[in-house]
């Protein structure tokens, strides 16, 4: 019995797919860690700008407040001035959102980094802040959302396939996949990468790396607000991510600036 064409042309697709995925590799600069991944770094860096104003029309648009994002803008660029993430190829933009009830941050390929008013307004201190900065800088330093773009590729060349072989595949399907694959949460693992190099760019940036902490304890006691936060998006269990960075401090060492001083200054006079 003869194979139809169209089954044939399917599994190319699908094998070509597969290669594709799995000779893709390049080493991160930063981390040491050997990804798959499909996209340049340039091409990371335009994802990013192209997607960050619908990101940010998503939690309410960008603040009307000088003082305040000029403040989260420089504390960004302390840390990664001071730290690895600055010698990585990514373009870093710090933006405030202007939700008030939505407690989160987030960071696009490429450097885009954006924390809610919702999130900003529970913290203390600027250690706190450099400790969300520092946690989404290293999504981007860490490629996470290009990692999870080339997994959909692979995903969407095995759906492709599909389409072929079965003859229908709308294109709003694979823009939805798309789409998907821009907004898609971390991994588990990925938090932890994150939660490390942030730890670690805190400490390069002499921020006082327990801030990390407290802002975990701020996070689990916003209580109803932990299922919206990317920070607990994949973990179940805070407690154990606490413990974690408690003997990364332990190993590492402590110290650095808390300031705040300068965060009252600065933030809290104006939001509260
Ligand atoms: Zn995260």
């Amino acid at each position: 019995m003869r194979k139809s064409p169209r089954l044939i042309i399917a599994i190319v697709i699908a094998l070509f797919s597969a290669v594709t995925y799995f000779t893709q590799r390049s080493t991160n600069e930063v981390t040491g860690e050997v990804q798959r991944i499909s996209i340049t770094p340039e091409q990371e860096i335009a994802l990013g700008l192209q997607s960050a104003p619908e990101m940010a029309q998503q939690f309410g648009g960008a603040i009307d407040h000088a003082v305040v994002d000029d403040y989260v803008a420089a504390v960004g660029e302390r840390v990664v001035a001071r730290s690895a993430a600055g010698k990585s190829p990514y373009r870093y933009n710090f933006h405030l959102l202007a939700d008030p009830e939505t407690v989160n941050a987030f960071a696009l390929p490429g450097g885009q980094i954006f924390i809610t008013v919702g999130l900003l307004r529970r913290l203390s201190s600027e250690a706190q802040l450099a400790g969300v900065l520092g946690h989404e800088i290293g999504h981007v330093v860490g490629r996470h959302s290009a990692e999870h773009m080339a997994k959909a590729q692979f995903t969407q060349g095995l759906i492709g396939a599909v389409g072929v072989g079965t003859g229908d595949l709308s294109a709003q399907q694979v823009a939805a996949v798309v789409g998907q694959a821009v907004n898609m949460k971390y991994g588990r693992q990925d938090e932890l990468e994150s939660d490390s190099l942030g730890i670690v760019f805190m400490q390069d940036a002499d921020y006082d790396p327990r801030g990390m902490m407290r802002l975990m304890q701020v996070l689990a006691e916003a209580g109803g607000a932990r299922g919206q936060s990317e920070f607990f998006s994949t973990h179940p269990n805070p407690e154990n991510r606490m413990q974690r960075l408690e003997a990364l401090i332990a190993l590492t060492g402590g110290g650095g600036e808390t300031a705040e001083a300068r965060f009252q200054e600065n933030v809290l006079k104006y939001l509260k």
